[in-house]
């Protein structure tokens, strides 16, 4: 076996999510590539631990990852290794180092008897190929495989061929149907475009995806041969069985038959052992007990799915709005960036408009991560929609939400919100927030103030990410006056260490403020005096209209060591479970 290295570098991998419930991270890894194994260790050069390798003669496919959307780790030059049912992505520091990775790997392999004939360009995530949206992680590729001509740039060879006894290579198997097939999608709902360069979209059309470069935009044909791009939130595939797109959050519909007894008077019923004399019955019964469903009846399917979903941004490739666009109207509110106000963009679309306060901003660094916090799109998250950053003050532009803050609101509505729209409030979020630990990405403030909802009850995620822009160190540092430790573990009010863990702690005390109707936490003790008696083991009490099974969810979020917590992912399905759980409340 020849073991010389080829080459050897530290990459960042992507865990292979080979369970559905392991979250996504991206771990550094010293990577080294000899002629007849791909290894990647932990630790340095001097001291590394074999984490895995991978047989060169396994290896299917190696090549450039088509990328448009966030890359949630350093490096942004990713790629793929593919081998028996596995994709292996690795992200390289620089362009020149993922040409070298890419052109050495499909030198190495050139000869093996497996190479792919078509492979899926871009990423598998959310259970999803980016390229083609096949939700099968074996589901055949969707582009064809050129083992030499590559994406990549041409590098000299630094190792002349020696080992030439290998087998040849294979004879491409004929493909079964020889024109590749066009993908068909047809519109839920209809799409305005605001621009020259997207397409109008009439709900139930169907339209031909011409490209998918970006995961939001994606440019397609209508039956009059126009072609533009549309929101890819906005269809769905025509053969696919994807039900994902048909949903907002996770709760999807159901439908029942009721059914009819053969006796007279006529019985009603959804379950077999329960029968009832009308229908309202039926309804009320389930809405308290599944008795042999999948779930109570949560609630009624209300128009508010008929509403279109956000787009991220109202273009392809806008982020930066024109200010002339925008109409003024009254003030929302103020925070500590400055006024928000309720406006329209076009003289049609509701938005938020927020002007940043001279001062108040590390404006430049938040601009350059506003193009990828637009490209975060959630229907629990408050959609950042575009900036105007040629003027001062600039302007950040969000989805506007009719009932504002979540804390203001369970504050006006105590005594009036059932526990079951309680814990409802909590999961949005939770929702909002597994997909920001899945797109490794940190809220770092999450409280009730920086959440929002909807005018149909909807609470969305806001603010996030934004503290890394503020300028007040009163806010910042730990010791500051204006610093939430009441939302913070031991780890970020000691030694600032902020990971989607600390945002798990927070979660907890947020829920804490929904179950207790908006209530100060440690009403009564100052930021120093929660610094020590949190350190001291020392938690919020139950709320009274948190039963038992909710507050241990509070306690999980609550433990000292990070590690400890659970991931939002977890969190979800407890919540979930609470839900469903007729004898719950
Ligand atoms: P900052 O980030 O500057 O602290 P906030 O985001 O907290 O400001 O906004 C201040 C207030 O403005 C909120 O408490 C809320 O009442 C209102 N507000 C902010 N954004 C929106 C929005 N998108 N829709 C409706 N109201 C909003």
């Amino acid at each position: 076996m020849n073991t010389t290295t080829i080459l050897q570098e530290i990459l960042i991998k992507r865990s292979q999510q080979k369970k559905r419930t392991s979250p996504l991270n991206y771990k550094e890894r010293l990577f080294v590539l000899t002629k007849s194994m791909l290894t990647y260790y932990e630790g340095r050069a001097e001291k590394k631990y074999r984490k895995g390798s991978v047989d060169i003669s396994r290896i299917k496919c190696v090549e450039v990852v088509k990328s448009d959307g966030i890359i949630p780790c350093q490096n942004k030059y990713p790629f793929q290794v593919v081998y028996d049912a596995n994709t292996l992505y690795i992200f390289a520091p620089s362009a020149q180092s993922r040409d070298q990775w890419v052109k050495n790997l499909k030198e190495e392999i050139k000869n093996n008897s497996n190479i792919m004939v078509k492979y899926h360009p871009k990423f598998w995530t959310e259970g999803i190929y980016q390229c083609c949206r096949q939700t099968e992680k074996l589901a055949p590729g969707c582009e064809k495989y050129n083992l030499f001509e590559n994406n990549v740039t041409r590098f000299p060879s630094p190792m002349p061929e020696k080992n030439v006894r290998r087998p040849p290579p294979p004879v491409p198997p004929v493909e079964e149907n020889g024109n590749e097939e066009e993908e068909i999608v047809v519109a839920m709902y209809d799409f305005e475009p605001t621009e020259h360069h997207d397409l109008r979209l009439e709900k139930g059309e169907e339209y031909t995806v011409i490209e998918k470069n970006d995961i939001h935009w994606w440019k397609a044909r209508d039956k009059y041969g126009k072609q533009g791009y549309i929101p890819s939130n906005y269809v769905t595939g025509k053969k696919s069985n994807n039900l994902d797109q048909y949903e907002e959050g996770s709760s999807g519909i159901r439908h029942y038959h009721i059914k009819e007894t053969l006796t007279s008077p006529k019985q009603y019923y959804l379950a077999e052992k329960h029968l009832f004399n009308s229908i309202p019955e039926i309804i009320d019964y389930h809405k308290h007990n599944a008795a042999g469903l999948v779930t109570r009846l949560r609630y009624p399917v209300t128009p508010k799915k008929t509403t279109a979903p956000t787009t991220a941004g109202f273009s392809y490739e806008k982020w930066e709005i024109n200010p002339s666009e925008l109409t003024f109207m009254r003030e929302l509110g103020s925070g500590l960036f400055g006024v928000v106000r309720l406006g329209k963009w076009r003289a049609q679309y509701k938005v938020a408009i927020k002007a940043i306060r001279e001062g108040a901003m590390y404006e430049e660094d938040f601009i350059e991560e506003a193009k990828v916090m637009m490209k975060l799109t959630h229907p629990k998250l408050v959609q950042l929609y575009g900036v105007c950053t040629q003027q001062r003050p600039i302007y950040i532009v969000t989805e506007f939400m009719e009932h504002g803050c979540l804390l203001n609101y369970l504050r006006q509505k105590r005594g009036v919100l059932s526990k079951d729209v309680l814990l409802t409030m909590c999961q949005d979020v939770c929702e909002g927030m597994e997909y920001l630990e899945r797109n490794s990405f940190i809220h770092r403030d999450l409280a009730a103030r920086n959440c929002l909802v909807s005018d149909s009850g909807v609470v969305k995620v806001s603010d996030f990410g934004m503290t890394r822009y503020v300028l007040d160190d009163q806010y910042t540092s730990s010791s500051g006056a204006k610093f939430p430790v009441k939302w913070c573990p031991p780890e970020v009010f000691n030694y600032s260490r902020f990971s989607s863990k600390s945002d798990v702690w927070s979660f907890g005390v947020l829920m804490w403020e929904v179950f207790t109707e908006g209530k100060m936490p440690f009403e009564k003790s100052s930021n120093y005096e929660v610094v020590t008696m949190v350190s001291q083991g020392h938690r919020l009490y139950r709320p009274k209209l948190a039963c038992k099974q909710v507050y241990e969810i509070m306690m999980m979020c609550w433990q000292e060591k990070p590690e400890g917590r659970p991931t939002f992912e977890e969190l979800l399905h407890s919540i979930i479970d609470i839900a469903e759980s007729e004898d719950a409340f």
